[in-house]
């Protein structure tokens, strides 16, 4: 399922002394099956896009288009109410969304929600555990005994109950250390790996964007500014400079290894550096 965005814009509290607009003409493409970062300064509006990518937001002008669904400012309940299946949203301390008695229990939830029978919910909620690196005997355990990592593991099995087949992550690093950050981005390129999702990853980190996506988005004060692949991006150091963003470490590492081997600049080296 390709999504694309036509020439589209958004404005908050339209009609009102408060209208503020977020998007304007952002015209994109993230295709099946790709790993996509969008990056971009803070206020560029990445938030405000991927609340376009389930329906949450509704364009003021053009259309966002998900596979063959078309959402525009006219779309309505059923459409969305599809859209939300199939596009999961992992947003930022997605474990603050936790309120269950049981780790089952809340896996359950959304899949019960929308009239999974119980036994099917059940069984997709043992799966995932076992898919998160989680032990089996969190399932009957209190979501807020777990440790913060594992509360964070939860929440995540919690969207991919839905079996979506887009997985839209909004800074899902944000608050760990450094090892439970890289876990999470492991955790979230082996799910891209074995259960074929297409991945969307809001990021501040360039590290994380050229390690783990196959694209990049950037996002300029409201509008796509550029998109490809981060070899090409990372490429344009001046032109990222100009939007306030500046190239990863790793690509500064591979660069000058380069000019040492007289090498053109390749695909991006996952070194130890990172
Ligand atoms: P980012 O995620 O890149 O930081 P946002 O999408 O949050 O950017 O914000 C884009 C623009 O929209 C900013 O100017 C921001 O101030 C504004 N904005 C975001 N949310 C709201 C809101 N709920 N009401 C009014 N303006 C908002």
């Amino acid at each position: 399922m390709d999504i694309s965005f036509q020439q589209v814009g958004y404005l908050y509290a339209k009609d009102s002394p408060f209208e503020k607009r977020a998007l304007q003409n952002v015209t994109a493409t993230i295709p099946s099956g790709s790993y996509t970062s969008i990056i971009g300064h803070t206020g560029s509006g990445k938030s405000t896009l991927l609340l376009h990518l389930n329906g949450l937001l509704k364009p003021s002008e053009g259309v966002v288009k998900i596979g063959d669904t078309l959402i525009t400012s006219q779309t309505k309940g059923k459409q969305l109410k599809d859209i939300r299946h199939r596009v999961g949203i992992v947003f930022q301390f997605p474990e603050h969304q936790l309120f269950e008695e049981t780790v089952e229990k809340d896996i359950m939830f959304g899949p019960l929600n929308f009239g999974v029978p119980k036994e099917i919910a059940r069984d997709r909620a043992h799966e995932l555990v076992r898919l998160l690196g989680l032990p089996e005997d969190v399932l009957q355990k209190s979501p807020f005994e777990l440790s913060g990592g594992q509360m964070r593991r939860v929440a995540i099995a919690g969207v991919l109950a839905f079996k979506p087949s887009i997985l839209v992550l909004d800074e899902p690093t944000a608050g760990l250390d450094p090892r439970g950050r890289k876990e999470i981005m492991e955790l979230f390129h082996r799910l891209h790996e074995t259960e074929n999702l297409t991945t969307i990853l809001v990021t501040h980190s360039m590290e994380d964007a050229a390690r783990y996506s196959d694209r990049i988005l950037v996002m300029h004060e409201g509008t796509s500014v550029m998109e490809g692949p981060p070899e090409e991006i990372f490429e344009q150091e001046e032109q990222l400079h100009s939007y306030r963003l500046g190239i990863p470490r790793s690509v500064h590492f591979q660069r000058k290894v380069e000019n040492m081997i007289g090498q053109r600049f390749g695909r991006i080296a996952l070194t130890e550096e990172m």
